[in-house]
């Protein structure tokens, strides 16, 4: 591994930690996914992240202690999203950029994401963001693009922090009443939901019927937007959040 000083406008002190996982891109990234590693140490992360035989890495690692590592170069196809899909693209690999923050996850003892780690992600964005043109709505989670297998980096990850400093959405409407929707409903306010949930970005065409599918992407939807409510009931705050975040997406 050897520091580097990488492209113009990166952060100084990247460390190169080079990966063999990765391939050609078919299109220049436009979206940013958001992941953490989910295994007990950084060191154990990185390794796999660099295994040949996993198959698996990511474009950066950052560490708790700030500490930023490239595994791949940008302009290469990291094996990072898996089977994915957002805003109707299924190459999410393809057309996105993987940066994985280390955190033991769930399984392991999830707890905050250090400052040092979030103001080293920041400092890792902005020029991201200036080489490729990623709009703030297509800065996501893994958990959006993949709700039925993941749910990183989940609720504690600073989305907010993040929105505030330029990079993705977020809204906090004042609090809305509205009728509770939830499984087994259906009708036009269901379908108005789910073409919501799509427009945003989420694999959830519309049907005018509150399914189990349906359920799963609020729930995904909430665990990235209103993290005080992952149940995947979207009661009023959850929907006056989805129509803000749209809005706030239409302008860029
Ligand atoms: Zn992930």
């Amino acid at each position: 591994m050897t520091s580097s000083s990488g492209p113009v406008g990166d952060p100084p002190g990247i460390i190169d930690a080079p990966s063999p996982n990765f391939d050609v891109r078919i299109a220049p990234p436009d979206i940013l996914v958001i992941h953490y590693t989910g295994m007990q140490t950084a060191e154990a992360a990185l390794a796999r992240l660099r295994d040949a035989k996993a198959k698996v890495s990511a474009h950066y690692m950052i560490d708790e202690d700030g500490r930023i590592f490239r595994l791949v170069p940008e302009e290469r196809r990291a094996y990072h999203a898996g089977v994915s899909v957002w805003k109707g693209e299924r190459d999410v690999n393809s057309r996105s950029i993987g940066i994985e923050l280390v955190n033991p996850g769930d399984e392991f003892g999830y707890r905050p994401f250090p400052d040092a780690q979030i103001d080293a992600l920041l400092t890792l964005l902005s020029p991201i963001r200036s080489r490729w043109s990623i709009p703030s709505g297509n800065i996501v989670g893994h958990s959006d693009v993949a709700p039925e297998r993941k749910i990183d980096p989940d609720v504690l990850f600073p989305w907010k922090r993040l929105a505030e400093a330029g990079h993705g959405l977020w809204a906090e409407p004042a609090p809305a009443p509205g009728e509770p929707i939830g499984e087994g409903e259906s009708g036009a306010a269901v379908f108005a939901l789910q073409a919501g949930l799509t427009r945003l970005g989420y694999d959830c065409a519309p049907s005018g019927t509150f399914d189990a599918r349906t359920a799963l992407i609020v729930k995904t939807f909430q665990r990235h937007w209103r993290p005080a409510q992952v149940d995947g009931i979207a009661d009023g705050e959850t929907r006056a959040r989805l129509i803000a975040l749209l809005r706030a997406g239409a302008q860029g």
